[in-house]
């Protein structure tokens, strides 16, 4: 069985429903948090309340993190998964009347799923390479994800795994995660900025590569030095480190192998994955 937990109270899915009139269903006016539990707790939690905090306060919606999050705690003691994924999303809630204009008074609608889940290692995979074709304020975590969600489904298309995108010739990140080049020992990924998320897992990385001996570089990557990296892969919450080993365009990613600063580097992640707070 799917718990869910909407607006405090926790229920079977099947039985959760909201309004039509919910500004997240008509205007994608909202919010989200993807979390991993891992070992029995929500890996980098204080990093995901900090990121949900700083969303809610870019598109100016009222909302208790501490409260959200004492929902989350609740919820993964009904569900009783140690190994989970834990999905939570705040909308500006249920109004009378459609008006793009926020309401005068909010009342948001705050809901949390989780399922069962284990982050595992990624294999080696494709990933197309496009124009980032999304808003300009990627940096908040909108659930309005509609050039993210055409841009994967191309992928899917062309039988890919991620969508790296690119503006102006420079790298921001892929549809659902961030991208890191390989090149020797550095370890190069774009600075973070309004048309990139701030992932988590991005931070993580950047954390464990210095242990490693990686030099972090946090700069623009242009697109057409993708190829001739030692090594690409993308990171996120869900998938941790995947490698990408074939770009179209672009074609194979140096010699299309894995390079041994990746496997360590993922070694580390999987290791801390297991310990990080
Ligand atoms: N960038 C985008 C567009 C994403 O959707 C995600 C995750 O869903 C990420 C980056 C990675 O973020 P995190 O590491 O916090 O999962």
């Amino acid at each position: 069985m799917t718990w869910c937990c909407l607006n405090g109270t926790i229920m079977p899915i099947e039985q959760a429903a909201i309004s039509p009139m919910d500004r997240g269903f008509l205007f994608g006016d909202g919010v989200y948090e993807v979390m991993a539990r891992v070992d029995g707790r929500v890996r980098a939690k204080s990093l995901h309340k900090a990121r949900l905090q700083s969303s809610l306060d870019a598109i100016g919606l009222p909302v208790s993190v501490d409260d959200v999050f004492t929902d989350v705690d609740r919820l993964t003691e009904k569900a009783g998964l140690w190994d989970a994924k834990i999905y939570l999303q705040v909308t500006r809630g249920v109004v009378s009347a459609r008006d793009h204009a926020f309401p005068s008074k909010i009342s948001p609608t705050v809901f949390l799923t989780i399922s069962e889940f284990a982050v595992v290692s990624q294999k080696p995979v494709t990933a197309i390479v496009r124009p980032d074709i999304r808003w300009r304020r990627n940096s908040i975590k909108s659930v309005s994800l509609l050039g993210n969600v055409l841009l994967m489904q191309e992928a899917r298309d062309s039988g890919a795994h991620e969508a790296i995108l690119h503006r102006d010739n420079l790298v921001t990140e892929a549809s659902t995660s961030n991208v890191f080049v390989i090149r020797r020992q550095s370890l190069i990924t774009p600075p973070l900025s309004d048309l990139i998320l701030p992932g988590i897992t991005r931070h993580l990385v950047i954390e464990l590569a210095s242990t490693i001996g990686l030099d972090v570089i946090e700069e623009p990557i242009r697109v057409d030095s993708l190829p001739d990296a030692h090594g690409v892969f993308v990171s996120s919450s869900t998938r941790g480190l995947m490698p990408i080993v074939q770009l179209d365009p672009g074609g194979q990613v140096g010699d299309g192998q894995l390079t041994q600063a990746f496997m360590e580097l993922q070694a580390a992640y999987d290791e801390r994955l297991h310990h990080h707070e």
